[in-house]
């Protein structure tokens, strides 16, 4: 006979676990089932060095008005500033290189700082202008008709823009919605984990009945409950939660019985999933600036590395981290990590020349090949809208809901997005508004 819940959770990530929290405090008998041998999901905090290496999410990104601000204090994880997490232009000190590998002096900075200005003036209103199913890439080319540059300068705003899709959606520009970042407003600083951003999931996941190595395969449901089922057993329940991530999803590997309706199946179709890579290297010595939170290649020689995040604050070893976004992620996704170090190593070198020595150690991560994620985070893409990340958390049948990153549209793609999705499944099963404060008591 099945184990039988009042609600299985599929997924131990964030949005899975405050779920879940929410309704065991509540009284309900809640069962996680998690595919990995570890909580946390896209919160991974790899320690095999002797310090934090988060090869998922590393920052909030701003402080305020953000659920997690009280959430990380109440369990006491320690932050550090760290205002660049979200492919900024500036507001933080940047090391900007110039097309001739030059570091940009205090008046270059600051004509790029007004350039960048110049065009994310008007980049809403040309989202706005757009027509159905044009790209950030089209809405960016309108900006820079509009302001009739052409050469080096329009080279350095498109290569600029083009690695912000990159970054905040994992997805090339081309791909992405006109309107896919116009919910990338930063509120407040933005902070990192020293101690690693995995304590949020196993904090949250105190106390809880969380079942590891558990692959959820199908699911069966009807208006009087569901049947989840996994390799190793079945379980019934009243209620489900699904948070697998959207890769997992559109993969087709949980098999729903019946099918999900039209409307949730037709947003995990339209929301796209998109890959985003880290690749950290440690050094024996520090060789770049003191100062800057980050070097930056402008311009078409950003291509393929262009951005370097010195996280040696979190790890207290002289350590850089860059990104790989959209196609190129799924590209270095098929190289070795030889072949992909000795890549960043050319970008930096064209930067440091023979200062930059050998690393000492490197961390990559694969999201887009790892079967329980299938993709780094969600996006806008064309043609889709904020409001199909909701709507794919229309509950079906009184009984299932999915939850999960993907399904917030106010800001998808985030740890704290995973959070109130969780928040509002647990929510709508228990039918009465729950605070989130309640998750630290
Ligand atoms: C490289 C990277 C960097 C990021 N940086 C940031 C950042 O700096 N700041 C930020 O706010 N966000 C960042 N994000 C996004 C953030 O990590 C996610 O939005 C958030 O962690 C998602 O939480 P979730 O609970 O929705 O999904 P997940 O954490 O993915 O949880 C879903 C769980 O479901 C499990 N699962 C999958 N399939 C099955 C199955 N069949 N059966 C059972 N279990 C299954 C998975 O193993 C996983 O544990 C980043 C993500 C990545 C990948």
């Amino acid at each position: 006979m099945p184990d039988t819940f009042d609600t299985v959770i599929v997924g131990a990530g964030v949005a899975g676990l405050t779920a879940a929290r929410l309704l065991h405090d509540a009284g309900r008998r809640v069962v996680v089932l998690e595919a990995r041998d570890r909580v946390g999901g896209r919160t991974w905090t790899d320690r095999t060095a002797g310090f934090s290496v988060d090869r998922g999410a590393s920052w909030i990104h701003g402080l305020t008005g953000n659920p997690l601000t009280e959430l990380v204090e109440a369990f006491g994880m320690a932050t550090a500033e760290f205002t660049v997490g979200s492919y900024q232009a500036g507001g933080r000190p940047i090391a900007n290189y110039d097309e001739a590998q030059r570091e940009l002096d205090a008046e270059a900075t600051a004509a790029w700082l007004a350039d960048a200005d110049a065009v994310g003036d008007r980049l809403a209103a040309a989202a706005d202008a757009s027509e159905a199913g044009e790209s950030y890439a089209d809405v960016v080319e309108r900006v820079l008709d509009e302001l009739g540059w052409s050469g080096e300068r329009a080279a350095r705003a498109r290569a600029f823009h083009r690695h912000r899709t990159e970054e905040q959606c994992g997805a090339d520009n081309a791909e992405v919605d006109a309107h896919g970042l116009d919910e990338d407003a930063i509120d407040g600083d933005e902070v990192v984990f020293p101690g690693g951003y995995d304590v949020l999931a196993t904090s949250l996941a105190q106390g809880l009945d969380v079942r590891l190595g558990r692959t959820v395969t199908s699911l069966t449901w009807s208006e009087s409950g569901v049947r989840v089922s996994t390799a190793t057993g079945a379980f019934d329940a009243r209620q489900v939660v699904v948070t697998v991530p959207l890769g997992v999803l559109k993969a087709g590997a949980i098999d729903f019985d019946p099918a999900l309706p039209e409307a949730v199946a037709g947003a995990i179709d339209r929301v796209g999933m998109g890959t985003f890579d880290k690749v950290f290297l440690q050094f024996p010595e520090r060789f770049w600036q003191d100062g800057a939170y980050a070097i930056r290649q402008l311009g078409a020689d950003g291509v393929p590395w262009h951005s370097w995040y010195d996280v040696s604050a979190v790890s207290g070893t002289p350590m850089l981290l860059t990104f790989a976004g959209g196609e190129w992620a799924r590209r270095i996704e098929e190289m070795a990590d030889e072949e992909i170090v000795a890549s960043v190593l050319e970008g930096l070198r064209r930067l440091y020349g023979d200062a930059v020595p050998e690393p000492t150690g490197h961390w990559i991560t694969r999201w887009g090949s790892d079967p329980f994620a299938l993709g780094s985070y969600s996006y806008v893409a064309r043609g889709a809208t904020y409001d199909d990340h909701d709507v794919m958390a229309t509950p079906v049948g009184g009984v299932l809901h999915l939850a999960g990153e993907a399904t917030w549209g106010d800001c998808p793609a985030t740890v704290n997005g995973a959070l109130l999705s969780g928040h509002r499944a647990a929510e709508r099963i228990l039918g009465r508004a729950v605070p989130l404060r309640s998750l630290t008591e």
